[in-house]
C-alpha cells in the first residue's frame, strides 16, 4: 500500500475521522473513502455518520451541506479552493429579488448553491431527485435555480407552471450535440446516458437521463456493451470497475472539472493531519438552510 494511504488510514483511525468522496473526484480517492455517491447519496450519509470529523473530497457547497446537516461535527475541506462555478452564478440579492417580484412560486434550488441561497429557498433538490421534489410541491407555480439545463429537464417532466434562473455548469456545457452524433456514428449500437446538467439539444440524443447515482445501476444493467458517458470523467473509475467487460467512452474530452480534480491524496493527507479546512457557517443561515436541505433528503 502507497505510504501516503497509509498515513491517511493511519489519521483516519487516531481521529475517528471518515473520508466521503463525490463521484467525480480522482480515482485514486474513490479507491480510499469510506463512502462514495452523488450529492443526494453523501448528503444523507453524512446526516448520520457517527464520527467526528468528516472529510469532503468534493467541491466546497458538499462540505458545505455537510455542516448543515451535522453542526456538531467538524466539517474538513482538503482544499477550500474547490469550488463550483455553478453554485456561484446567483447571489443572495438575487434570490431576494424573485421572491419579491414572485411571492406566489415556491423556490427549488438544486443543492449545487452556496448556503445562504439554500436558506431563502422552500426546498432543495438534487439531480437525482429533482422532478420528484417540483411535482410533490403544494404549489403550481415553482421557481428553479440555479441551473437552468436541469430546470428544463424538470420541465418535461412536470405539469408544473416552471420559471427559471439561467445558471449552468460550464463543465456539462462544453458537450455538444455534434460530438454525441459523431460517437453514435462511430459506435451504433453504444447507448448514450447522460447527466440532466447537459444542454438540452444533447439531451434529446440521450437514451438515459439521470444523475450520477443512477448512472452505475444503468450501466450494470443495460444490454449493451459499449456506453457514451455524458458526464464528468471522474464517474468512469467505478464505471470501469463495476463492469470490466464494458467498454465506456466519455463523450467529449472536455468533460473534466477542474475543481473536483484540486484534491489530491496529499491534500487529504493534510486536511486530516491539520484538521483543515473547517467548514462553519452562521447559526442563524444554518438553521434555514437545512430545513430546505432536510426537505430535499426526505424525497427520493
Ligand atoms: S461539474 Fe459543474 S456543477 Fe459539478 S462541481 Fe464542476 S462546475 Fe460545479
Amino acid at each position: 500500500m502507497n505510504e501516503l494511504v497509509k498515513k491517511i488510514n493511519a489519521l483516519r483511525k487516531e481521529k475517528n475521522a471518515v473520508l466521503v468522496a463525490h463521484n467525480y473526484q480522482r480515482g485514486e480517492i474513490q479507491e480510499i473513502a469510506d463512502y462514495t455517491g452523488d450529492s443526494l447519496q453523501l448528503a444523507r450519509i453524512v446526516k448520520d455518520l457517527p464520527q467526528e470529523i468528516i472529510v469532503v473530497a468534493g467541491v466546497y457547497f458538499m462540505a458545505e451541506t455537510a455542516a448543515i446537516l451535522s453542526p456538531d461535527k467538524k466539517i474538513l475541506i482538503p482544499r477550500i479552493d474547490a469550488t463550483c462555478p455553478l453554485a456561484e452564478m446567483i447571489t443572495v440579492e438575487d434570490i431576494k429579488m424573485i421572491r419579491n417580484k414572485l411571492p406566489n412560486h415556491a423556490i427549488v434550488t438544486y443543492v449545487n448553491s452556496i448556503a445562504e441561497i439554500k436558506a431563502e429557498s422552500d426546498i432543495c433538490c438534487t439531480s437525482a431527485n429533482a422532478v420528484n421534489v417540483v411535482n410533490n410541491l403544494p404549489s403550481e407555480k415553482v421557481f428553479f435555480t440555479p441551473d437552468r439545463n436541469l430546470a428544463q429537464w424538470v420541465k418535461k417532466h412536470s405539469m408544473k407552471e416552471l420559471k427559471w434562473w439561467d445558471g449552468y455548469c460550464p463543465v456539462h456545457r462544453r458537450l455538444k450535440r455534434e460530438d454525441v452524433e459523431k460517437l453514435k456514428k462511430k459506435y451504433p449500437d453504444a447507448k448514450f446516458v447522460a447527466h440532466p446538467e447537459c444542454n438540452p439539444d444533447v439531451l434529446e440524443l440521450a437514451d438515459h437521463v439521470c444523475s450520477t447515482s443512477g448512472l452505475y445501476p444503468y450501466a450494470r444493467e443495460v444490454d449493451a456493451r459499449t456506453i457514451i458517458v455524458g458526464t464528468e470523467n471522474g464517474v468512469l473509475y467505478k464505471l470501469k470497475k463495476e463492469n470490466p467487460d464494458k467498454n465506456f467512452i466519455i463523450a467529449s474530452p472536455l468533460l473534466e472539472c477542474v475543481n473536483m480534480k484540486k484534491i489530491t491524496l496529499e491534500d487529504i493527507y493534510l486536511s486530516l493531519k491539520e484538521e483543515r479546512y473547517q467548514i462553519t457557517l452562521p447559526e442563524e443561515i444554518r438553521v434555514k438552510a437545512f430545513e430546505a436541505v432536510e426537505k430535499m433528503t426526505q424525497v427520493t
